[in-house]
């Protein structure tokens, strides 16, 4: 049978069940998984190094001649050596391989090779093991670059890239191409076939570069034209709409006066809410400055006009939190609420099931367990995300569909640039909360290294006498294992990084008298629920956790933010972090901890010291790292957390040209109307059934 792209990999040459077990391993199963097996990087053999200078143990690429006839000698049972020295004009090494005796006759005395591996030192000389080698012969110049590739067990990293070309050769005339080509040329983009073949074969960086930005624009377009084709599809649906409440009742059960920016933006948005094309908002504002409450005054307009909500926030930790807020508040005026979280029993789910379908409950307040299919409203009015940016592509797509015909309205924290929210929220209108409640103190912030470790240990026990709490923020779990197989080529050793388990062991030596507990990602869900509500109710002290913390939790009481190892975390990150502390009148603390001995570093975790605005620290750290997905936070649970946006090839804040391209060319297409859609629809079939895969999960989003 002949290859096609979705045949098993068992049907390559040379792939039996043990390497078809080891692909499965990395998610390969088809010929296509193999060929989307794109490379982290680029090994680039060009650059030549003397003996004399690789004695540093960073792979180097060397230049040597075999100086002595190779000798295999057997040392045990199941293992042999085959030695010979090999030299350039700095110096001699000994170049060993285990248990590849044939290569004896591969290398003789005066051939020239190029070996690319690290050097040990051993007792009289360097040795060079097992290093990957080629034969330079005059007249036939070797490759340059070669792609790195994860690997996993059962399958080297020259198995890998021989594999993938010889498998791209075989199936290249199959690979037809989904972006139409008018619009291909006209963005200088490679097809999906050259770009394949650039990084799997790679001859220039050059083409390596327009192999990825082909990629990241392809799963930008397709992001921005599924959004906007379900949001157009969602427009269409009128919307139930809310006439503006007496707001008396509402702002009497608050234990504040809203200031003048939540006011101005609670009236855009019931003003919204009282058409009858659905309302299509995103709320933003830094964090602190009580979005939720706007949010839970759009939800009481609309409970208050006989329509159902339902609040939805990426986190369990976050959810209950806003079900703890919100409930009371609700509740005493006079409307039912529920909590829906993944972890709630069964039994539960389905009597919240029940009583939404029949109108009993009016508030349901969770986390995507609030998009299961069975879930259904008898009058659903509005729909608010918080922290809209954790949820994933899929999610947000099911979302829309759920919710045709209802307002939506979605809180970030994040500061957004506006080619990104072109792209991302397409026609979204936006509110702005640019104030601070009164009587807001700045976190005082400071930068230390580990010498200040007891100064803050005496620290953290006073700010807990004094009645505060405290969180430690750490970049880690638990220390995760080194990347094996990539080993000999990691350009730099990282540094061990600070982990939840050590820093809580660390804690209760130091402060035996304070109750400490810890939260992280792995936990399940009723674990971090309980450690969570002691956090909040005081019983614990101090909290040391990974950044599952981040989203939007509120504890006033908390007056000291600790973050451990904080140079990996970026500027964007920290201020949501710092962001947890200082919401009580309370003065309050964040200490960023860092033993980055670089400038850079330093200089970064400084503006923390003096810049306290969002979108002033988002662009003091987009200035100083440069190219970097900003909004993919550091998540210490080694998975990014709930995906979130999580591109494979864009990165949305470097490819600032590639969004304003997508937004351009969705904005075209989503305009055609009537025949010209048709048509334009016909011609580009094979666009619309890669949109159909891509949003999998949504079949009928499109139709
Ligand atoms: P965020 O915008 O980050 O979601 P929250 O809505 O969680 O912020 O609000 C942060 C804190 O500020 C909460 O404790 C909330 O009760 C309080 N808060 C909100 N609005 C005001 C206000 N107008 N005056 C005083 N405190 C307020
Ligand atoms: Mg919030």
């Amino acid at each position: 049978m002949a290859l096609t792209l979705h045949s098993p990999v068992s049907a390559l040459r040379g792939i039996g069940p043990a390497k078809e077990k080891a692909l499965a391993r990395l998610g390969i199963a088809t010929v296509r998984d193999l060929l989307f097996h794109i490379p982290h990087g680029f090994e680039d053999r060009s650059r030549i190094r003397l003996l004399s200078e690789a004695t540093d143990g960073i792979a180097s690429t060397l230049l040597l001649t075999v100086g002595t006839e190779p000798k295999t000698a057997r040392i045990r049972a199941h293992m042999s050596l085959t030695k010979f020295r090999a030299f350039d004009e700095s110096g001699t090494v000994e170049v060993v391989f285990f248990n590849q005796d044939y290569l004896k006759n591969t290398f003789h005395v005066g051939d020239l090779y190029r070996f690319t591996g690290k050097l040990t030192p051993q007792k009289r000389m360097f040795s060079l093991t097992s290093p990957a080698f080629e034969q330079v012969t005059e007249g036939t110049p070797l490759p340059d670059l070669y792609p790195v590739y994860s690997l996993t067990e059962g399958i080297s990293m020259t198995q890998m890239r021989k594999l993938l070309r010889d498998t791209l050769a075989e199936v290249r005339h199959e690979l037809s191409d989904f972006l139409p080509e008018e619009l291909r040329r006209r963005l200088l983009l490679p097809t999906v076939g050259t770009a394949l073949e650039a990084l799997h074969d790679p001859t220039d960086m050059t083409r390596v570069e327009a192999a990825l930005r082909r990629f990241a624009f392809e799963e930008l377009f397709l992001y921005s034209l599924g959004m906007g084709l379900s949001k157009s599809a969602s427009a269409r649906t009128p919307a139930v709409p809310y006439p503006l409440p007496d707001p008396s009742p509402f702002l009497e059960k608050l234990p504040f006066a809203l200031t003048d920016a939540q006011k101005r933006v609670c009236a855009e948005i019931t003003s919204s809410l009282a058409e009858r094309v659905p309302m299509n908002r995103i709320l933003v504002g830094d964090v602190g400055c009580g979005k939720t409450v706007c949010a839970a005054y759009a939800a009481y307009a609309v409970m208050h006009g006989g329509g159902q909500v339902a609040l939805m926030a990426p986190t369990e930790i976050l959810a209950r939190q806003h079900y703890g807020d919100l409930a009371p508040l609700f509740e005493a005026l006079g409307f039912s609420t529920a909590l829906l979280l993944g972890s709630t029993p069964k039994k539960e789910k389905e009597r919240v099931y029940t009583a939404l379908a029949k109108g009993e409950i009016s508030i349901v307040i969770g986390t995507h367990a609030l998009l299961n299919e069975r879930i259904s409203f008898a009058a659903l009015g509005l729909v608010i995300t918080d922290e809209q940016h954790r949820f994933g592509v899929a999610q947000r797509a099911a979302l829309r569909e759920k919710c045709a015909g209802a307002h939506l309205l979605v809180m970030s924290a994040t500061p957004i640039p506006r080619t990104l929210a072109l792209v991302l929220y397409g026609d979204l209108n936006i509110s702005r909360i640019d104030e601070m409640p009164k009587g807001r103190q700045r976190v005082k912030t400071f930068v230390v290294d580990e010498s200040y470790r007891t100064r803050l240990n005496a620290f953290i026990k006073k700010q807990v006498e004094d009645g505060g709490q405290v969180y430690v923020v750490c970049p880690a779990i638990d220390q995760k294992p080194a990347e094996e197989e990539n080993a000999d080529l990691s350009l730099y050793e990282k540094p061990p990084i600070k982990t939840v388990a050590e820093v809580k062991a660390a804690m209760e030596k130091a402060l035996p008298s304070l109750s400490i507990g810890y939260l992280h990602g792995k936990m399940k869900a009723a674990e971090k629920a309980a450690v969570m509500d002691a956090f909040v109710r005081g019983d614990i002290s101090v909290l040391v956790s990974t950044t599952v913390i981040e989203v939007g939790v509120n504890v006033p009481n908390a007056t000291l933010m600790i973050v451990e190892d904080a140079d990996r975390f970026g500027l964007a990150a920290l201020h949501q972090l710092r962001g947890r502390v200082g919401r009580g009148s309370k003065e309050s603390f964040c200490v960023l901890i860092s033993n980055t001995d670089t400038e850079a570093g330093r200089r970064r975790l400084a503006t923390m010291q003096t810049t306290f605005d969002g979108y002033a620290v988002a662009e003091e750290d987009l200035k100083m790292r440069g190219p970097g997905d900003f909004l993919a936070t550091a998540s210490g649970d080694g998975v990014r957390q709930s995906g979130g946006l999580s591109f494979r090839f864009a990165s949305l804040c470097r490819d600032t040209d590639l969004l304003t391209a997508v937004s351009e060319e969705t904005a075209r297409i989503l305009a055609l109307q009537g025949k010209d859609a048709e048509a334009y629809r016909a011609e580009n079939q094979a666009l619309f059934d890669e949109l159909d895969t891509r949003f999998a999960e949504n079949r009928n989003l499109l139709s």
